[in-house]
């Protein structure tokens, strides 16, 4: 039987209703494929703040490190919203990103057949199938650029750099391409080459790095027109690879593409198989406690963690079989729910998942 540790931090608001259904679903399938997974749970965000006065405890940090994989719910919550920046919720999640060296973000956004409707596109857009990855660089770039303020010509300014080095370069690329070939073998590399400095060298070594990948097709496109792309035919993409601010950008336009933020998981990696798995969606306060969260994203985020970090395939594929089926049989939650579907809570959409693993 083989053996993995995994980190849990349930976090706030619906993180903890929906972090406890994904766990079942966890357990069900290391039953089936004779896996155990050794749980360690841990708190971060708000719970951390109200108990350990910090929103990540050093303590957290070290069972996450000590882990094979950590599985995240959300932070935040209107309680907490008055904190100074050092001292918010959310500040556990750079926290855990820098701290665990997690450099790539992988957020895949899929259409389902009968949850189209979701969709703000229109019909014909949508109909064509949206099943895309945006692999995002997540430690690097403008976001820890050098930055500052000064006063020019008596004028107040300031400044935010975007750099990156071939090495930072080369390793997200390295992860879009490996994506891209177990998937429809296409990478589509997102940058701004016809301006910035840092995109010319961007472009440069990801064409090198394509060269090490010959079944996977490689092609380019300025930021501004992927935006513009991913609303007039998002069925074109299959992996984006692109910089950190570029991607925190285009993985919200994707994901309001397939119009279901409840949906939709999300992968931090580092270099070797460690991962963090997480919904893209926040805690969602206005419906904590009361059974109205949708758990599908939660639960696909298990998935990720089996596939990135386990090397499970198989049974990553089960669990997204199991959320189609129950999809395709009409059960919805309340975020999702369209007239003549029937409407069910978060403890039974997770059973009915349960039943179809
Ligand atoms: P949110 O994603 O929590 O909620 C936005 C809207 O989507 C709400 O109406 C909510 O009810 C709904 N929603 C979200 N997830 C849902 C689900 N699984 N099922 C059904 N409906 C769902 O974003 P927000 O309201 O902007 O933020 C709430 C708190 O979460 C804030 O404190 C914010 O800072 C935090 N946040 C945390 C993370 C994270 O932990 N990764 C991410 C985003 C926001």
């Amino acid at each position: 039987m083989k053996e993995y540790k995994v980190a849990v931090i349930p976090g706030d608001g619906i993180g903890v209703e929906i972090v406890g259904e994904a766990l079942k679903v966890l357990e069900k399938v290391g039953a089936k494929y004779d896996t155990k997974f050794n749980l360690t749970e841990v708190k971060a965000g708000g719970c951390a703040i109200d108990e350990f006065s910090v929103p990540l405890p050093d303590a957290t940090l070290e069972v996450c490190k000590n882990s094979d994989a950590v599985l995240l719910g959300a932070v935040g919550g209107p309680k907490w919203d008055t904190l100074p920046g050092e001292k918010r919720p959310e500040k556990a999640l750079m926290g855990l990103r820098g701290g665990l060296g997690l450099y790539a973000n992988l957020r895949p956004a899929k259409v389902y057949d009968v949850l189209k409707s979701a969709s703000p596109l229109k019909e014909e857009i949508i109909n064509k199938g949206v099943d895309l990855l945006v692999v995002r660089e997540l430690t690097g770039g403008i976001y820890f650029g050098e930055r500052g303020r000064d006063v020019q010509n008596g004028i107040n300014s300031a400044y935010d750099t975007e750099r990156y080095n071939v090495e930072e370069i080369k390793r997200i690329a390295h992860v879009a391409f490996k994506a891209a070939l177990k998937r429809n073998k296409k990478v589509t590399s997102v940058d701004k080459a016809n301006i910035l400095e840092s995109s010319r060298l961007w472009r440069e070594t990801v064409t090198e790095v394509a060269k090490e990948y010959k079944d996977v097709e490689l092609n380019y496109l300025y930021v501004d027109n992927a935006a513009m792309q991913l609303v007039r035919d998002p069925s074109q993409f299959d992996v984006i690879v692109t910089s950190n601010i570029f991607g925190d950008i285009l993985t919200d336009e994707a994901s309001m593409v397939t119009g279901s933020i409840g949906m939709l998981p999300s992968a931090s990696l580092r270099n070797d198989s460690f991962g963090m798995y997480e919904p893209i969606h926040g805690s969602a306060p206005d419906i904590a406690g009361k059974d109205l969260a949708n758990p599908l994203a939660q639960i696909l985020s298990v998935a990720m963690m089996l596939e990135y970090s386990f090397n499970m395939t198989e049974a990553a594929k089960d669990i997204e079989n199991a959320v189609e089926k129950v999809l395709n049989s009409g059960y919805r939650t309340g975020d999702i729910y369209t007239e003549g579907s029937k409407k069910v809570g978060t403890k039974e959409m997770a059973k009915l998942v349960l039943a179809e693993l």
